[in-house]
């Protein structure tokens, strides 16, 4: 079993700190991946400070991953050495649940192998990709397009699939109305997708200290929701509204925000529960939805239409010793707009 350098959460409160772990010997249908690019997701910080449950620790987060194959088990026929690839937040699941046959598998009844803090196939619990080597089964593992650089490929991997996939399928494109709320790593992504979906792209952020930003990233319309004239001017206005805000929001005002059979999706994963009127979904018959993630097919899929459609998301490279302070911006708001570990600075 190869031990391999890693960075890794100690408990709930301490930072994280260098560690090494050991990944499986490759099997027949794994491919082992030298990891260049990791990036950071606000659903790392959740897990590592315990705030979705308790988990055991040490704990290597990080499931936006992209890197170069370096091997391949003697049944692989999807990759071979040398292939830039990409893996997200699963690496297994059953396989013959309902969910899984249907080509969901972020959806597996039988819960889907997480890339990390999830029990794996072999009982162990899964580590994720603030390390320099991981091993996963091929059908897992994305084909990076060439034409997406490769250091701000990472989080295509899980922000940029998380929020493509519920575009896709309430199937925004001309003529729809999408809201964005918040503009962090998620919200930066579902802007750009939507623009080049067809959408006229609105982003609802705190305040307007990113609008500059926002309108280049391709949204046409930016306003603040702390001010409060901004829900009133917007009422029955939405087609679909992507909520990717990481804490608890008035879930009823922003419903007041969709026009008839419109839906508010929320992909954001606050600890807390968002309490829902059932008044706010009479009138226009509107829908409160929740989406995970997205599939394998759907993944490859997005970064498919993102080389195609020139999109890559905004990044900051840090090393692995500033990870501890990435976490804080994050958590401030001050992240521009996705942080990405340089993974040769763990080796
Ligand atoms: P992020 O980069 O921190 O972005 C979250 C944004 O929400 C912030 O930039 C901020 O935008 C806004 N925000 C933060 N605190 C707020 C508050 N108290 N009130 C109002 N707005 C606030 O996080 P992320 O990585 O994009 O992740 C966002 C959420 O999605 C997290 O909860 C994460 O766990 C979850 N997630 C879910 C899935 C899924 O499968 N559904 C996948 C990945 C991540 P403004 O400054 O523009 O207001
Ligand atoms: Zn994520
Ligand atoms: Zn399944």
């Amino acid at each position: 079993m190869p031990t391999v350098n890693a960075f890794a959460a100690t408990s709930a409160s301490e930072p994280l700190s260098r560690t090494t772990i050991e990944r499986r010997d490759v099997g027949a249908k794994d491919v082992l991946i030298e990891i260049a690019y990791s990036g950071i997701c606000h659903s790392d910080i959740h897990t590592v400070r315990g705030e979705w449950g308790d988990i055991t620790y040490p704990q290597v987060v990080g499931h936006e991953i992209v890197g170069t194959v370096t091997e391949v088990g003697s049944e692989v026929t999807l990759h071979k050495v040398g292939d830039r690839v990409g893996v997200g937040c699963m690496v297994n699941s059953c396989r013959e649940c309902e969910n899984c046959l249907a080509g969901e598998e972020q959806y597996c009844l039988n819960g889907n192998t997480g890339t990390y803090a999830s029990v794996d196939r072999d009982g162990s619990i899964t580590q994720g990709g603030y390390s320099t080597h991981i091993v996963v089964v091929e059908d897992f593992v994305l084909r990076v397009p060439e034409a997406i650089p490769f250091e701000k490929a990472a989080p295509l991997l899980c922000a940029g699939v998380t929020t493509y996939s519920p575009l896709a399928h309430w199937k925004v494109g001309p003529g729809s109305r999408v809201a964005v709320v918040g503009m962090g790593g998620l919200g930066h992504m579902a802007v750009k997708i939507a623009h080049a979906m067809g959408a006229e792209v609105t982003v609802l952020s705190q305040s307007l200290s990113k609008q500059e930003d926002g309108l280049r990233l391709g949204a046409d319309h930016y306003y603040a929701t702390s001010d409060p004239e901004t829900f009133d001017k917007l009422k029955n206005t939405f087609d679909l509204i992507v909520n990717s805000v990481s804490a608890k929001i008035d879930i009823n005002a922003y419903l007041s925000l969709l026009r008839l059979d419109g839906t508010l999706v929320s992909v954001g994963a606050p600890p807390e529960p968002l309490p829902v009127q059932v008044f706010s979904l009479f009138g226009n018959r509107r829908s409160f939805a929740g989406s995970g993630i997205g599939s394998i097919r759907e993944t490859q899929e997005m970064l498919d239409f993102c080389a195609e459609h020139d999109i890559a998301p905004e990044t900051e490279l840090v090393g692995a010793d500033d990870i501890n302070e990435a976490y804080e911006r994050v958590l401030a708001s001050d992240v521009r707009y996705r942080f990405v570990i340089d993974v040769s600075t763990l080796a």
